[in-house]
């Protein structure tokens, strides 16, 4: 019989979050620690760094972080060595958006780079402790853009979709090392990233969500929890769409 209790528990878990300074990612950092799990986030400046730590109220919980540089990666996981983390959360993202005859081909690489290498850096990074420890969990974060398309986001959408791609390759490779890799593709979600879409865009797109309204960084968090926990111990290679029903396939 499962312990119901522990069921969405995250304690003695050890979670990397990237991109934990605001939007998604300071909200799974926020929600992950309130589950028990020893959070740590990162910034792309030693500012950014302090305010996670402030914000968890722990003094080791905020890194400095680049996830477009394999020297940043690999300074980082040195200074974790001695706690490996058991829980990736691939969160860090940016958007360059261009119709694709306007894009400079900086533009194509920065994206793809900072959403899709950066997945392939952390995740080889973090592996070694997660099969040496029989166990982790990772979660990275697409986009529906990944499955639906965008005009104007090619860039973005490449990355979004090789990140699928990827999640359901890497969840064969280990799944039976106990260690599940799942992608979660958010819709329409209020954060800076999206702070710069004209109000009457916003009406559009709200106006196609069923839902009625736009998603929350909180409403990410709680997919990224239960992905986490006990309880998606016999979930892997998935795609949980986080959208309110904007694209339900
Ligand atoms: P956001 O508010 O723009 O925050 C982006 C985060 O990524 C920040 O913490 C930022 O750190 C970090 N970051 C950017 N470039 C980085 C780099 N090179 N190295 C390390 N960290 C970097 O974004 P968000 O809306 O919360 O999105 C989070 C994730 O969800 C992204 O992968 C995004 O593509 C995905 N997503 C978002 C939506 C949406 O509607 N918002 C929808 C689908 C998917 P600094 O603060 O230090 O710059």
């Amino acid at each position: 019989m499962p312990d119901y209790s522990k069921l969405f528990s995250l304690s003695g878990e050890t979670v990397l979050v990237t991109g934990a300074t605001r939007g998604i990612g300071a909200e799974i950092a926020r929600q992950f620690a309130a589950a028990g799990a020893e959070v740590i986030g990162t910034a792309t400046t030693a500012g950014g760094a302090r305010k996670i730590a402030h914000r968890l109220n722990n003094a080791s919980a905020g890194k400095v972080l680049d996830v477009a540089s394999d020297e940043s990666v690999q300074a980082l996981m040195d200074g974790l060595s001695a706690r490996p983390p058991t829980i990736l959360v691939n969160n860090a993202g940016i958007t360059r958006d261009k119709l694709l005859l306007r894009m400079k081909p900086e533009e194509w690489r920065q994206v793809i780079n900072t959403n899709l290498d950066s997945a392939y850096r952390l995740c080889k990074a973090c592996l070694r402790g997660m099969l040496k420890a029989r166990r982790g969990r990772i979660i990275n974060l697409s986009s529906v853009v990944g499955v639906a398309g965008a005009a104007g986001q090619g860039n973005y959408a490449a990355a979004k979709a090789g990140l699928l791609g990827f999640t359901r390759s890497l969840a064969l490779e280990v799944a039976a090392r106990g260690i599940t890799v799942n992608a979660i593709a958010p819709g329409y979600i209020e954060t800076d990233m999206t702070a710069g879409v004209s109000a009457a865009r916003r009406d559009a797109v709200i106006a196609g969500i069923p839902a009625g309204r736009a998603g929350t960084p909180l409403d990410v968090a709680g997919a990224a929890i239960y992905l986490a926990s006990p309880a998606a111990a016999y979930v892997t290679g998935i795609t949980l769409h986080v959208n309110g029903g904007l694209w339900t396939g």
